[in-house]
């Protein structure tokens, strides 16, 4: 296990605090994100400042969700000491790069992202927020604030990933560090798990809290075969010999994203009518229970002493805003806005400028 912080590549991803994770979740980013720890020097941003883009009238929820979001990340594996799990309005450096790098997007660019308008289309938005339209920038800065490599998401993300990039390119193009002419930045790279967008049990969009089709990860094992038993499957296919259209059934759509290995025979038995939809059901819900399982598991022992999760989200905030105040600093300095020095030492020399005559004649009018 490499866990040099130094020497490693970084990962920033993370989610919403919006509600429970769930399975579209987990096959999108969480299991990349498992997968991954320890070789990259992971961070996870829960994502509060980006949850009030749609719930900015529900703030008393946040809480509550916050200690949700990092105890389902805890629970499908995340490591406390491998990983930094971080509060994104805890850290300062977010809030501050969002701004710098409001200059270098047009608003053009985020009108036509595809994802910001599927989700206005979905929410019934007429008119948009500021902050709404402009989360992508946001996220530009949750991923740079650490200077991340690398960032594991589902399918929606990619515009904003590409976004980022531009972001990136234009900022160390414009701002190269002086002297040495070194990137602040990394240019960092999407990267989509096996399944890029999981469907939701009615069949119709992608796994989605607020669309209410979905299986959660703290679901029971009785809720998640009702739930699968409900799931849509093929419509053309009334009686189990009926010869079966995988391609447009949400159940061998679920099959593929977690039980890989039995695809080929499920496809081979479902297009000859050799296996109903019941039993196909039945084995899904298995499955996904035995998925589950260990995640219920760890979900319980962390609840046992739910101080833990305040402790994890605390010692990785601290981390993250000590990385942050290291970005800004190269930031400021690429910027050529580091004009002085706040810490004690260096007040007479603040003094010093903010009474100098240049300074000083630069308000007379
Ligand atoms: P929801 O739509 O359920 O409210 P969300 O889109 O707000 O979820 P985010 O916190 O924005 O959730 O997303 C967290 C990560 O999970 C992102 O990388 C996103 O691409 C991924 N993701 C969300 N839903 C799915 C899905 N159905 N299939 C694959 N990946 C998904
Ligand atoms: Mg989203």
């Amino acid at each position: 296990m490499n866990t040099n912080t130094t020497t490693r590549q970084r990962i920033l991803t993370g989610d919403r605090p919006t509600g429970r994770l769930h399975l579209g979740h987990y096959v999108g980013s969480l299991q990349d994100r498992v997968a991954l720890q320890y070789d990259y020097d992971t961070f996870i941003i829960v994502a509060d400042v980006q949850a009030l883009t749609t719930n900015f009238d529900r703030p008393e929820a946040l809480a509550h969700d916050v200690r949700q979001v990092t105890l389902d990340n805890l629970a499908v594996g995340m490591d406390p000491d491998a990983c930094t799990i971080l509060v994104q309005s805890l850290v300062p450096a977010i809030a501050e790069l969002t701004v710098l790098y409001s200059m270098l997007v047009t608003v053009n660019a985020l009108r036509h992202n595809p994802t910001i308008k599927t989700e206005a289309i979905q929410r019934g938005y007429k008119d948009l927020t500021y902050g709404f339209l402009g989360y992508p920038v946001s996220q530009a800065a949750d991923i740079t604030f650490c200077r991340a490599h690398l960032v594991p998401v589902g399918d929606d993300q990619m515009p904003h990933i590409e976004l980022t990039r531009k972001i990136v390119r234009r900022f160390n193009d414009l701002y190269p560090l002086p002297g040495s002419g070194e990137p602040v930045f990394p240019v960092p790279a999407g990267r989509v798990g096996r399944v890029g967008r999981l469907v939701g049990l009615d069949g119709q969009a992608k796994m989605s809290k607020s669309l209410d089709n979905c299986i959660y990860l703290d679901d029971t094992p009785a809720e998640v075969a009702r739930k699968v038993r409900q799931a849509v499957t093929d419509p053309a296919r009334i009686h189990a010999s009926d010869p079966g259209h995988p391609a447009v059934c949400t159940v061998f759509a679920y099959h593929q994203a977690v039980n890989e290995e039995f695809v080929p025979e499920l496809e081979a038995a479902c297009r000859a009518g050799c296996i109903g939809c019941v039993a196909c059901k039945d084995r899904l819900a298995r499955v996904i229970n035995a998925l589950l399982a260990p995640m219920h598991e760890r979900r319980a022992s962390y609840l046992a002493h739910p101080a833990g999760i305040d402790e994890v989200l605390a010692e990785g905030t601290r981390r993250a805003r000590a990385e942050g105040e290291e970005t800004m600093r190269r930031v400021r300095q690429a910027m050529r806005i580091d004009y002085f020095s706040l810490d004690e030492r260096a007040e007479p020399s603040v003094l010093a400028f903010l009474n100098a005559p240049a300074f000083a004649h630069s308000f007379v009018p």
